[in-house]
Parts: structure tokens; C-alpha cells; sequence
């Protein structure tokens, strides 16, 4: 009988053990589901884009509408972000990112630092087109002034199709902006898992769902079950150690690119200049290298003040010094995010080793 009572007892004490251990782990849980408002806040600024996007059938994956639904219809579309953040959504523009301007861009960005000012603000996810997505990211990232997480996301799958991106892209990006961890790693690109810098990220395939990769410099990290996982960090200056300050700025200089190939000619070059461009973004082939025929108005366009940066269409490798070509040299950014860079930097100097310097710096 007395070893029956204390088998009783060992009993007792295992099961109260028990009940207080479930208490204990699933208490923290209860409270995050019964306690919004304790959650962090993310604002969804939203401007178009496939992730907003419908098409006729669920099949339909090209030639669908992108830039329908709203701010708050993808908010809606997503229950699950109510146990990660608070969201609020605001709705910046509802386009395709082939029209994106930049008057857009500098909407976006000057609410994306009056958001951040805010104390109650953890985050902000900008939702894109892809098209242009990595140019948007980048441009928040030379000119956000904040430590807080910016994610940028959208989707290669209109909201409409069967297995549609979207929502987990959107639940990944806010997941990322809400997180702690995420903050000092300049603007970041959120989409199928992958948490890539704005700096090195560029969209790589016009139809496949494995689009955005980091090329040579890899992703900062990985999304596993909604968890991020931050594995490097980009050396590059961006956010507050940037000059650039779009508070003072009503609009962009015009930079333009020319992409270079086989007996290209100099007429493009000499219409950017007649059209107004400040500078110029010459997608070279190879290491950017520059024709014979392009040379005499690239050279006229300099010597008029326009400043030109050379880039190299290839998707990859840095533009070294070469003394058959000119201009600057634009390090191993693409064309698309060289001209981002080179409009901000017009707008602090027209020094060409000032741009040159921040070039390489950015
Ligand atoms: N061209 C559209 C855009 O960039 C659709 C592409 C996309 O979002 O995937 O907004």
C-alpha cells in the first residue's frame, strides 16, 4: 500500500510537472494569438504588379493583368499575417513595374522614410511588379534612412493562378520585416524562400518561379517554416551611410542606357544627349567594353558634361580600367542598377571621382 501511495504521489508530481511545462510553452503562444495589438507593426506599401494581378483562368500565368487588387484585398488574401504583425496596407500606385517612374519611386521612398521615423513602426514590405523590382529595392536602399527592416516582394504568379506565390511571398516578407535580425542589412528582396540584398539581386528568368538570385554574392539567407535564417552580409554602404536625401528632391536627372552589339552606332548615344540624359549607362558587351562606331559620340557626350558609366551586359563580373574605352567604371553593378546609383549621385555632385568613389562604394 505505501509503495502504491507513493507511486500515487510520483504520479501526482509528474502530472502537475506536466501540466505546468504545457502551461509555460504554450502560454507565450496563446498570448500572441490573443494579444495582437503586442505584435510588431509592418506597413505594406503596395504599387502593382503580378503579386496584385488576375487572369482569366488559373492556368493563365503571362498576358494577365497586373496592378488590380488592392492594398487591403492582398492584406485580406492572406490570414495568416495577423499572428506574425499588425499590417496596415497603403496603396502608393497599382501598376505593371515596366511603369514604374520616377515620380513613383520617390513617393515610395519618402513615405517609406516617414513610416520608419515612426517608433511604432517595426518594418515596412513594398509589394512590385518583378520586372523592375530589383531597381526599386535598390534605389530604397541607397536612400532609406533607417535601420529597419524594408523588404521588397511581389510574385511571378498572378493572384488568380493555381499555386499562386504571392501570398507566401507575402507572408515570407512581412515574416522578414517584422523580425529583429532583419534590421542593418540595407533593403531586402523576399521571395520563394530566399532573402536576397537589394545591392545584389536581379531577376534572372522572365517566366520561372526560381527567378531572383544573388548571382556571384549568393542570398543573405533563407525563410524555413516562416523562420528566417540570415547567413552573410553585404559590405557595401547603403540606408544611413548613404548622402543621398530624397526629402529635398522633386525629381531625378535623366539617366539613360545603351546597350551595346554587333555595329552598334553612335546615334543612340548622341539622341540620349539631344533628349536631355545627365548621364548615360552604357551596357557594353563583355566587361564593358565599347565599338569603334559608339567611341566618337560616347566621347562627345563626356566632353559636353554628360557623365558615362560603364557597365557590362553580361549578368555578372566587375568593369576593370581599360584605356581603350571611356568613362567610369560602373564595379559589378548591372546596367539597370548602375542608372538607379548614377541619377541619386547626380544629384549630389557632377565630380567624376566623387561618382566614380561612389561607385565602388554603393
Ligand atoms: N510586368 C509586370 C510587372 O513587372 C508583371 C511581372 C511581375 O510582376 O512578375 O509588374
Amino acid at each position: 500500500m505505501r509503495h502504491n501511495r507513493a507511486h500515487m504521489s510520483n504520479y501526482l508530481d509528474w502530472l502537475l510537472a506536466g501540466l505546468a511545462l504545457c502551461l509555460f510553452s504554450v502560454t507565450p503562444a496563446m498570448a500572441q494569438s490573443t494579444s495582437p495589438e503586442k505584435l510588431p507593426h509592418v506597413a505594406v506599401l503596395a504599387t502593382g504588379g503580378t503579386i496584385a494581378g488576375t487572369a482569366g483562368s488559373e492556368t493563365q500565368t503571362t498576358g494577365y493583368k497586373p496592378g488590380v487588387l488592392t492594398a487591403d484585398a492582398l492584406l485580406k488574401s492572406v490570414p495568416s499575417l495577423g499572428k506574425i504583425a499588425q499590417v496596415s496596407g497603403e496603396q502608393i500606385s497599382n501598376v505593371g513595374s515596366e511603369n514604374i517612374t520616377n515620380d513613383i519611386l520617390l513617393k515610395l521612398a519618402k513615405r517609406v522614410n516617414q513610416l520608419l521615423a515612426q517608433p511604432d513602426i517595426a518594418g515596412v514590405v513594398v509589394t512590385h511588379g518583378t520586372d523592375t523590382l530589383e531597381e526599386t529595392a535598390y534605389f530604397l536602399d541607397l536612400v532609406v534612412k533607417s535601420d529597419k527592416p524594408v523588404v521588397v516582394t511581389g510574385s511571378m504568379r498572378p493572384s488568380t493562378a493555381i499555386s499562386a506565390d504571392g501570398p507566401s511571398n507575402l507572408l515570407q516578407a512581412v515574416t522578414v520585416a517584422a523580425s529583429p535580425e532583419a534590421r542593418g542589412h540595407g533593403v531586402m528582396i523576399v521571395l520563394n524562400d530566399r532573402i536576397g540584398s537589394a545591392r545584389y539581386t536581379t531577376k534572372t528568368n522572365g517566366t520561372s518561379l526560381d527567378t531572383f538570385k544573388g548571382n556571384d554574392s549568393g542570398y543573405l539567407g533563407t525563410l524555413v517554416d516562416e523562420v528566417p535564417h540570415f547567413e552573410t552580409s553585404v559590405l557595401k554602404r547603403n540606408t544611413t551611410s548613404t548622402p543621398f536625401d530624397v526629402s529635398k528632391l522633386d525629381s531625378l536627372p535623366e539617366v539613360d542606357i545603351v546597350y551595346g552589339y554587333q555595329n552598334d552606332g553612335g546615334f543612340m548615344y548622341d539622341a540620349a544627349v539631344a533628349h536631355g540624359a545627365k548621364g548615360i549607362v552604357v551596357a557594353g558587351v563583355g566587361a564593358g567594353s565599347e565599338s569603334l562606331l559608339t567611341l566618337p559620340s560616347i566621347k562627345k557626350a563626356i566632353a559636353q558634361g554628360v557623365v558615362v558609366v560603364r557597365s557590362s551586359r553580361t549578368g555578372g563580373g566587375f568593369v576593370p580600367e581599360d584605356p581603350a574605352y571611356v568613362g567610369l567604371l560602373g564595379d559589378d553593378l548591372n546596367p539597370q542598377k548602375a542608372r538607379i546609383l548614377l541619377m541619386l549621385a547626380l544629384t549630389t555632385t557632377k565630380d567624376p571621382a566623387s561618382i566614380q568613389a561612389m561607385l565602388h562604394e554603393f
